[in-house]
């Protein structure tokens, strides 16, 4: 039986002899469904309509994102750490070229992903990889197709080895989560953020939100709590979760600034009344 692919979030359900009636993802006010309704793929069809490019965005982290752009249209991070390698976040396209590839690279030990719209095809890449999958316990009513691989975590942070680190900063979703490598950006540190903290649009700034397709906007405290979350780690670089979104330099100073005008903002502080 199939295993139906959301085309609007990526998700991937278990597998059923038809599509399901509704994508849960979708109906929820975090996404939405398209003027043309819900439709489905699967991942054979997949791999026939996209395939994936890869961006080396420094020595060890090379973003991997499909063409066309589907559903969501994030892009994942293969993070190579010297005590192995992470998928940050997840992509639905999985064709044999990324097997190949990933394989080349040293394969994958662990994939790790921000949040339910980001969980796609998760169990395809753990089951290629032979990957444990590390999620935040709090968001475990998302997930849509479980398996053994899947291991739930509890708590505000998780080390998978020495020096790589998720840390869990809520908002966006309950068990948000990101990734903190420590010898990243040359030893200065990173953070592959997903949307948990969004990258905007200059690369200067980040933003935070409950929704981003319906513009719904978290409470000041929340993200404050992103920012105290994040405190106790150094970092120079953030990947967002499009090629595009990086903050290349002084990506800690980008989170406080960022943290303060959003709360200034919500709150009507001055310039934002
Ligand atoms: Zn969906
Ligand atoms: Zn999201």
């Amino acid at each position: 039986m199939p295993c139906f692919i959301c085309t609007a979030c990526g998700m991937q359900y278990a597998e059923s002899a038809q599509a399901p009636a509704q994508c849960v993802i979708c109906e929820e006010e975090r996404q939405y469904v398209p003027p043309r309704g819900q439709t489905w793929t699967t991942l054979p069809a997949l791999r026939q309509s996209h395939a994936n490019t890869f961006r080396e965005h420094e020595r060890d982290i090379i973003g991997i994102g499909s063409t066309p752009a589907f559903a969501i249209g994030q892009r994942a991070l293969l993070v190579r750490t010297g005590k192995g390698n992470v998928l940050w976040d997840c992509i639905a396209t999985l064709d044999e070229a990324t097997v190949t590839l990933i394989k080349g690279l040293g394969g994958i030990d662990a994939i790790a992903i921000s949040h339910p719209h980001f969980y796609t095809t998760m169990v395809e890449w753990a089951q290629a990889f032979g990957a444990r999958i590390h999620l935040h316990a709090a968001d475990r009513a998302w997930i849509m197709y479980n398996d053994p691989a899947i291991e739930l975590w509890e708590g505000e942070t998780k080390p998978l080895w020495d020096g790589v680190t998720l840390i869990r900063c809520g908002g966006h979703f309950e068990g948000g989560t990101v990734l903190h490598w420590a010898g990243g950006a040359g030893g200065r540190g990173v953070v592959c953020a997903g949307d948990i903290l969004t990258v905007a649009t200059d690369r200067k700034w980040l933003t935070f939100m409950r929704s981003y397709p319906n513009f719904i906007p978290l409470a000041a405290r929340t993200v404050e709590h992103i920012s105290a979350a994040m405190k106790p780690f150094a970092f120079e670089t953030i990947y967002g979760h499009y090629f595009d979104r990086v903050i290349v330099k002084d990506g800690k100073a980008a989170v406080e600034r960022s943290v303060a005008r959003y709360v200034a903002a919500v709150e009507g502080r001055r310039g934002y009344e």
